[in-house]
């Protein structure tokens, strides 16, 4: 049974990227730049994963077009990961020439700890052929993030850190909400350090006026690294750092595959159930 995108629409900005366009202009508006994702994860065939490619490139063409500040996010088992690992990395790089032509960044968002060390292999060759115009993402509170980021940084590369969304067993991630705050404390310190514009995806206030402080206390300017957040979640909060002169961006997904990010999205806090049964409720 098919559910009903209403359920979503509080974080999903639409069913197609046309539908999506007003609400990414509306947010662009306020100064707020975006990172488009077309909704989706674990493509079994290659029809899917070839469509996938092309309604990305469509995307890459749509910004342009529309104007939009805008990067892209993928994932990579929508390029095919999981059905052949040269073939995503294919499927990627005819992404990433289409995506320089047009002068856009691409991110290639992390998925569940099955994923970390292929993801992280993929990105690292990728950065070597299309440098800062590719990134990927750090988890906090894997445990085997203290070598990566350690490993990325040094190359320079374009990390957004993040909790991470994926729940994951005792000895593969902190399962505690402080020690996961601290992981990413320490993590973001040496992003801040080594990298160029580090991109911290958080709504965490504790995160949030932690990194206004830090950077402050050792004179990273503000222009220095980036504050990201979902679409649905504290916009407020995203105009008012961009009115004190911060980076910010935020995640605009988008597309008919919405149950799984909706799902995790429900997971992460109980406020958001309360938003969705009040949309119904609206409705
Ligand atoms: C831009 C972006 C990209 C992401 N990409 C990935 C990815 O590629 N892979 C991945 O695994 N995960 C990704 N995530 C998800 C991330 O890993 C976390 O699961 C998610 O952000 C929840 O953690 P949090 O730090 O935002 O706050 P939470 O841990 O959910 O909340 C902590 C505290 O923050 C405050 N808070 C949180 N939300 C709100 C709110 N809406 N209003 C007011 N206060 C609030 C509350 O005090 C709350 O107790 C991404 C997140 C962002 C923002």
């Amino acid at each position: 049974m098919k559910l009903p995108f209403v359920l979503a629409k509080r974080f999903v900005a639409g069913e197609t990227f046309d539908e999506s366009i007003p609400k990414a202009k509306y947010l662009n508006q306020k100064n707020l730049a975006l990172t488009l994702d077309l909704l989706g994860e674990n493509v079994t065939d290659k029809k899917t994963a070839d469509e996938t490619v092309d309604a990305y490139i469509e995307l890459l063409h749509g910004i342009h077009k529309h104007g939009l500040v805008s990067s892209i996010s993928i994932k990579l088992t929508m390029m095919g990961l999981d059905i052949d690992t040269q073939y995503c990395k294919e499927n990627l790089f005819k992404l990433l020439d289409v995506a320089q032509e047009h002068n856009q960044f691409v991110n290639i968002d992390m998925e569940g700890s099955d994923y970390t060390q292929i993801t992280i292999d993929i990105f690292k060759e990728a950065f070597a052929k299309y440098g800062q115009s590719v990134g990927t993402v750090i988890q906090a509170m894997l445990h085997r993030t203290k070598d990566d980021i350690e490993e990325l940084a040094k190359l320079g590369a374009n990390i957004r850190l993040v909790k991470g969304a994926y729940k994951e067993p005792d000895h593969v991630a902190l399962q505690n909400m402080s020690d996961i705050r601290e992981a990413f404390k320490d993590y973001a310190k040496v992003l801040l350090e080594h990298t160029e514009c580090p991109r911290f995806g958080t709504h965490d206030d504790e995160l949030v006026n932690w990194l206004r402080e830090y950077t402050a206390a050792k004179n990273i300017s503000k222009d220095q690294f980036e504050y990201q957040m979902l679409y649905g979640l504290r916009e407020e909060t995203m105009v008012d750092l961009t009115k004190l002169g911060y980076k910010t961006r935020v995640y605009v997904p988008f597309g008919t595959d919405w149950f799984p990010y909706f799902t995790r999205r429900l997971m992460e806090r109980k406020e958001n159930i309360w938003f969705v049964l009040s949309t119904m409720v609206k409705k």
